[in-house]
């Protein structure tokens, strides 16, 4: 998917191997761990399971620094927040934007991932799209919220990311020189870096 980066040189590489696939079976399984040290919140390790024989595919984050409930706040102001931001996102966590009008529960799309905003935007499309089939009576709002979106990937919108994760495994890494941007909203004390 465009805007994907969940294989990206800002992550180190810990550990990579060919492992038996626990679906199919082949020595097949690209098992992947990448550390990813983050400017004013810590370190954490993405873990990415591929099969490329039966598709299996499996992906979770770990944060290593202090774990709480957190709130995470981004305000999005142009094309370089669009596509320099990343969001590492643990399956327990909430992904909104008030302004842009769309949630992504932990139900919905379960699955852990690093993106960028850009790549989370595609993701959002992917998903309205999908509404707009399950939803005919509603297609000309989501129409409208698509467009918002499509206007939002160019930079041309000011709009809030909200990361809420009871577990606090998500963040989000903005592009260098802006992490005076991140605003957290819960009783923690950020790692010290
Ligand atoms: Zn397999």
């Amino acid at each position: 998917m465009e805007g994907e980066a969940e294989f990206s040189p800002f992550g180190k590489v810990l550990y990579r191997a060919t492992e038996r696939c626990p679906i199919c079976g082949n020595t097949s399984l690209e098992v992947l761990e990448l550390l990813y040290q983050v400017p004013f919140f810590g370190n954490l390790i993405l873990y990415s399971y591929t099969c490329h024989l039966c598709g299996y595919r499996h992906v979770d984050i770990q944060y290593l620094e202090e774990k709480k409930w957190r709130v995470v706040k981004y305000v999005v102001e142009d094309e370089r927040d669009v596509v320099e931001t990343l969001v590492f996102r643990s399956k327990t966590c909430s992904i909104y934007s008030p302004e842009l009008g769309f949630s992504i529960d932990p139900g919905i799309m379960s699955e852990a991932f690093i993106t960028t905003v850009e790549g989370l935007l595609y993701r959002v499309l992917d998903y309205a799209d999908r509404m707009i089939v399950l939803y005919e009576s509603a297609t000309d709002k989501i129409e409208e919220f698509k467009r918002k979106v499509e206007e939002a990937l160019q930079g041309r919108l000011n709009f809030t990311v909200v990361l809420e994760d009871p577990l606090g495994n998500s963040i989000i890494k903005p592009p260098r020189g802006r992490e005076g941007k991140v605003v957290l909203e819960s009783l923690i004390t950020p790692s010290e870096i």
